[in-house]
């Protein structure tokens, strides 16, 4: 795709608008202190719910580490240790660096001195004035920058123990929380960008996504799960939530009549995702009217509380609960717990669900509101610095909604733009250093974290990704879309396996003796929602340096034999 300036002619108010904010980004944006500075953060009941804990100890296997960590001291119980550490500045033990995970904190040494912490955004999507506080809180507390991630969430990064409390307490300000963001817990819920908005959607999937975000949040029971859980909800919109790679996958569905169960739509629920581990929510043929997502979605958590493996991490997520259980059997316990059996429906009940468009989260598209748009937004590799923040944030209360979108392709959504803004807010977006354009090549190009902040990580995955798409964007011109994905290690959160090219971090060996340099095992083939399909190896050992070569070739390959552009790598 040619990516062709933008040729408005702006009016003089219009210009001075957009001279206002290359000038002035950081002391002339009138939105800090606008809008209110909502509740505190809410937090659980005092009680510790470990009952299914204690039937591993009488199982006689031996706990995971983990495990213990969180019998010794419960975290919601050591808010005042990790206050002292503010205090002096200390890094935190291998156990609190555990412990912290539950308020969203990760100190990520030896890549980085500091701490990340990982928001809680449900569905994605934050107002205005909460974007701009964040950039003032990263600007004073963290890095000044923050990270779109693959769950539609943010990352602020560089804290110093001595910010954490401080960092933690200002969320509560913005009534954001990062509490429940990492370790044994449920992750933020994942909801379609475009919910309310989408001309396509099945269903608006705010209210689910939100119900279920602070039923976890206020329930002490449901947090130190055996591992972490993912849970999403799909409205069938235009841009994939990726649903069907969560431990819980509902995905709006329209029920034809004559089934057993009434018309209309519903949720259809799939389970046991994970794609580090090479498999997608399988579906249980079980549907669940919307309004009771939350309660069948609390069964499912706690019936994994009391079967999930607290001994081996490397098994302790659903997936492996099923593949012990079967799906039938843990659906009967989920309906036990529940007091009642769930519809279920076989295939042909289900019409056939809208298709996601690879690049509606790029760009200008008409919302089901007359006369309103979103505009996409593309961002380096997910990367925002804090000016661009406060920018985003004024452009999105003066020409938009108020509202900011994230996606899991690591990019956010202007919404609510009114016609006759669309070309001043592009301009606008333009003027900060982002697009509203991408090729193929960019719009699908995702990177996780990689060594420069992450100690997992064999590989700088962001750099090598946007040395990827800086070679191949100039020599390839790629007709049809496309996505690029670089992991830095096993954990796979930028979900190597579902792109159509995939390529996971590993040090590659050089020469006679153990040296090693950066690189990667190289995937094709992967695919996600109705193509959903794990990758295959292509390249074993690949050097970072010879990446960028090697996805041109494949890229030529791919054009050079497809039978038409509709003709995917994996077909
Ligand atoms: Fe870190 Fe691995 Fe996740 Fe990348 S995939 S951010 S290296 S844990």
């Amino acid at each position: 795709m040619k990516i062709e300036p933008l040729s408005v002619d702006f009016n003089d108010e219009q210009k001075r608008y957009l001279e206002g904010l290359a000038a002035g980004l950081k002391v002339n944006l009138g939105v800090q202190g606008q809008g209110s500075r909502a509740a505190a953060e809410p937090t659980g009941p005092d009680a510790i719910h470990l009952k299914a804990q204690d039937k591993v100890v009488a199982s006689g296997r031996k706990l995971a580490d983990q495990e213990k960590v969180k019998r010794e001291l419960h975290p919601f119980d050591a808010y005042e240790r990790l206050k002292e550490q503010a205090r002096t500045d200390t890094p935190p033990s291998t156990a609190d660096n555990f412990r912290w995970r539950y308020y969203g904190l990760f100190h990520v040494a030896p890549a980085q001195d500091s701490y990340m912490c990982r928001l809680r955004i449900p569905n994605g999507i934050l107002k205005h004035w909460q974007l701009t506080g964040l950039a003032d809180l990263a600007d004073q507390l963290c890095g000044p920058y923050s990270h779109v991630t693959t769950r539609a969430n943010l990352q602020l990064r560089e804290i110093p123990p001595k910010h954490t409390v401080m960092l933690l307490e200002g969320l509560s300000d913005l009534g954001l929380t990062a509490r429940g963001s990492g370790a044994d817990n449920i992750r933020n819920v994942t909801g379609t960008p475009t919910a309310g908005i989408d001309p396509q959607e099945l269903l608006d999937t705010r209210p689910y996504a939100r119900e279920w975000h602070f039923h976890i949040l206020n329930d002490r029971s449901l947090y130190g799960l055996p591992r972490k859980f993912n849970v999403a909800f799909d409205g069938a919109g235009r841009i994939a939530a990726l649903e069907d790679t969560n431990d819980v996958a509902f995905s709006a569905v329209e029920v034809k009549d004559g089934f057993g169960a009434a018309p209309g739509v519903w949720f259809r629920l799939g389970l046991g995702g994970i794609t580090g581990h090479k498999d997608f929510a399988k579906p249980t043929g079980i549907i669940v009217e919307p309004q009771h997502a939350t309660e069948v979605a609390d069964a499912i958590v706690r019936v994994f509380i009391e079967t999930g493996d607290r001994t081996n991490r490397l098994k302790a997520r659903l997936k492996y609960v099923l593949d012990s259980m079967g799906h039938d059997k843990f659906m009967e316990a989920v309906e036990a717990r529940l007091g009642r059996k769930l519809a279920r429906v076989p295939d042909e009940a289900l019409q056939q669900r809208p298709e996601s468009d690879r690049m509606a989260h790029i760009g200008v598209h008409q919302q089901k509101q007359q006369g309103l748009n979103w505009i996409g937004v593309v961002l380096p590799l997910g990367k925002l610095t804090t000016d661009q923040m406060r920018a985003l944030a004024k452009i999105a209360a003066d020409l938009g909604d108020g509202e900011i979108r994230l996606t899991v392709w690591q990019n956010l959504l202007l919404s609510g733009v009114r016609d006759d803004n669309v070309a001043l807010a592009c301009a606008a977006i333009e003027q900060i250093g982002l697009s509203v354009k991408a090729s193929h090549i960019r719009a699908g190009l995702i990177a996780c974290t990689g060594n420069a902040g992450c100690k997992f990580a064999a590989s700088n995955t962001k750099r090598h990704a946007a040395e990827i798409g800086d070679w191949c964007e100039s020599r390839v011109d790629v007709d049809t879309p496309l996505n690029i994905h670089l992991t830095g290690c096993h954990h796979s959160c930028a979900q190597h396996y579902i792109s159509d090219i995939g390529l996971i971090g590993a040090k590659v060996p050089v020469g006679d003796g153990d040296d090693t340099v950066e690189g990667y095992h190289l995937f094709a083939g992967g695919g996600f929602g109705p193509q959903a399909e794990i990758g295959q190896e292509v390249y074993h050992d690949l050097k970072a340096e010879d990446a960028p070569r090697t996805v041109e070739k494949l890229l030529k390959a791919y054009l050079m034999h497809r039978a038409s552009p509709d003709e995917t790598f994996l077909s």
